[in-house]
């Protein structure tokens, strides 16, 4: 490192000391906004095709910034995740998730979504005592392990031999593994066989231009095959269509999620089925 500072100090790059000052800058924004409350989750429905009745909950961060306006995570997790911020968000996040999904089992009974689902980024999962965050975080909540699912992504899993075992671990427990973006990262089919997964999110790419047939539909259709065969739950995300939807469930999906059914909020209505095409 003190090499790599005498390169950068010989070749002087204003451009780095900026960006180091406006790492400095969002990071103390950010924990900031963690300490008074101006981040929240809202939650989007994962719905069972072809009614659309919501059986499950995906949480997603947002940032109620004071200038910006509500700012979304991909603005800001990308950073979090390099300064190490995100562990704490991360453990934050899966706290209020957890709470929020027992109180709903608590208050609408069978109404209440099945399962609520958590992002994890690589940095997390690698995270020594990331799993005892996960379980302390449901005993300490009441919610049981099989409602919660963590999303984790190709990259994430590729990190190494440790995030491998948290994620073992943690389905040894019971919770549910979902592969996120699933087909965009590398060799994606490969790692069905080593990670214990039991939801594959079929990323929106191989959703967009499903209603043309022809080879914009092929992946979405060989990836369903896949996940039955291998005994998954298959999710295809970024559905904003009827068309979409119809298409997907002759396919043979049976869960989606989208703008179709319903933008993430802050406080979804479970009861309200939204008909599709299909
Ligand atoms: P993701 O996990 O793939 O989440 C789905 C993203 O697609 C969300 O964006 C969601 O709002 C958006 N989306 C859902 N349906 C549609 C649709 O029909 N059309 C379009 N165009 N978009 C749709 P969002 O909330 O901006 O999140 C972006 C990414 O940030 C997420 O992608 C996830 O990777 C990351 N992220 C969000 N919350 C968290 C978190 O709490 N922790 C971590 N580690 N990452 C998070
Ligand atoms: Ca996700
Ligand atoms: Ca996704
Ligand atoms: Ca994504």
């Amino acid at each position: 490192a003190a090499k790599e500072r005498r390169g950068r100090a010989l070749r002087y790059r204003p451009e780095l000391d900026e960006r180091a000052a406006e790492d400095a800058r969002l990071g103390a924004q950010l924990r900031a906004a963690l300490d008074t409350g101006r981040l929240h989750p809202v939650y989007q429905p994962i719905v069972e095709l072809p009614e659309g009745r919501t059986v499950a909950v995906e949480t997603l961060m947002r940032w109620d910034h004071p200038d910006l306006g509500v700012v979304g995570p991909a603005t800001f997790i990308p950073f979090a995740e390099r300064s190490g911020l995100i562990v704490e968000l991360g453990a934050w996040i899966l706290r209020a998730a957890c709470v929020q999904a027992a109180r709903w089992r608590a208050t609408l009974g069978e109404d209440a979504p099945r399962r609520i689902s958590v992002n994890v980024s690589p940095r997390q999962l690698t995270e020594p005592g990331f799993t005892e965050t996960v379980l302390a975080t449901l005993a300490e909540t009441g919610l049981p392990a099989p409602c919660l699912a963590i999303e984790v992504t190709e990259t994430a899993v590729f990190t190494g031999g440790r995030a491998l075992d948290a994620l073992h671990e943690l389905h040894r427990h019971g919770v549910r593994i979902a592969l996120d973006d699933f087909g965009t990262g590398h060799s994606s089919l490969g790692l069905l066989q080593t990670v214990p997964v039991d939801i594959l999110k079929v990323d929106k790419s191989f959703v967009d231009n499903i209603a043309l047939a022809g080879r914009e539909s092929v992946i979405a259709s060989a990836l369903i095959e896949v996940s039955r065969g291998m005994g998954l739950d298959a999710v295809a995300e970024g559905v904003e269509t009827a068309e979409q939807a119809d298409v997907l469930y002759r396919m043979g999906y049976r869960y989606a999620q989208g703008y179709f059914f319903g933008r993430p909020t802050a406080d979804p209505v479970f009861t309200v089925a939204v008909p599709t095409a299909a």
